[in-house]
């Protein structure tokens, strides 16, 4: 964890320092609140988060009046953490409830993480004493079920695939039916990302979602998102949100970008938080999202 503090410091700095260097000039005046403007924007915390930010920290400024490198720095660490949210429940859901498995589905466009991010998510699990099986629905990327599946040989879990080019919602049925069978806790299933077609999408993902729910209710959709995408991650989760109701989001290769400000984009876009960052390939760099580690990193 300490690791990935540090590599989430390094890419992620740069936001949160400029905000102090600007906020720490000895006169604040127009063209100066206009730069912290520009640096949130750039940073992709999108344009109605900055603004709110931008009042409460005029508001706060001019009635500190003096202020220390220090006031400063801990009122801008606490509008921060104002911003990205305190209250959100933010663990994953993998526990049903019931005696059956949990059922957690993983979707989102190709390219951004999906299934390292299955694969990573179930290596946590059966780290931390939970029976796992994996459901490659992703029937449509050639590569994406052998992938999967090396994930599941490598953390001990089975793999339930289909034929290439298979019913996608044929795979996710059988999964949680092995799941079932197995006693699993959880069942992870990995989804196809293609979003050519808003329909076909809407199609697809909507019948996995019906014939997963014949066996009981989907516990968790978490949507991967790829934090170097900026704006075009927000157009993408727009579209899913419209054809499944997504828990939670997942911001993958955030260790490649200083723009952390999506976190806030897309948490207010959705309604639903962000709960685990990809910080990296390995099998490791999959961590919860916690915003106070966020935040100070953000700060440096
Ligand atoms: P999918 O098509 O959405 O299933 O995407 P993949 O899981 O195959 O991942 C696409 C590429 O992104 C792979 O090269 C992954 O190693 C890489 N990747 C995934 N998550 C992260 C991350 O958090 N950081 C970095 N730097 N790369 C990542």
């Amino acid at each position: 964890l300490v690791r990935l503090r540090a590599r989430l410091a390094r890419s992620q700095n740069s936001l949160g320092k400029g905000l102090l260097t600007l906020l720490s000039r000895e006169h604040l005046d127009e063209d100066t609140w206009e730069e912290i403007e520009d640096t949130l924007l750039t940073a992709d915390v999108g344009v109605a988060p900055t603004q709110e930010l931008v009042e409460r920290l005029r508001e706060r400024v001019r009635v500190l009046g003096t202020r220390t490198p220090e006031q400063l720095r801990t009122l801008l660490r606490e509008e921060l953490l104002h911003l990205v949210g305190t209250d959100f429940d933010r663990a994953v859901k993998t526990e049903s409830g019931l005696d059956t498995p949990a059922v957690v589905m993983v979707v989102g466009v190709n390219g951004t993480g999906k299934t390292t991010t299955t694969g990573k998510l179930a290596r946590v699990l059966v780290a931390d004493g939970r029976s796992v099986v994996l459901g490659a629905a992703d029937t449509f990327r050639a590569a994406a079920a052998d992938q999967l599946q090396t994930w599941g040989e490598r953390v001990g879990a089975r793999t339930v695939r289909g034929p290439e080019a298979g019913d996608p919602a044929s795979v996710a049925f059988d999964s949680v039916k092995e799941g079932i069978a197995e006693g699993a806790d959880v069942v992870l299933i990995d989804t196809a990302g293609r979003l050519h077609t808003k329909t076909g999408l809407m199609d697809e993902l909507g019948k996995v979602k019906r014939v997963v729910e014949k066996h009981g209710p989907l516990d968790e959709v978490l949507l991967v998102l790829d934090a170097t995408t900026g704006q075009n991650g927000l157009v993408q989760a727009r579209v899913f949100a419209e054809v499944v109701d997504i828990t939670g989001i997942v911001l993958t290769k955030l260790d490649g970008t200083a723009k952390g400000g999506i976190v806030v984009a897309v948490q207010r876009e959705l309604g639903v938080p962000v709960k685990l960052v990809g910080l990296g390939e390995g099998p490791d760099d999959l961590a919860p999202f916690e915003p106070e580690a966020f935040v100070d990193a953000l700060i440096g």
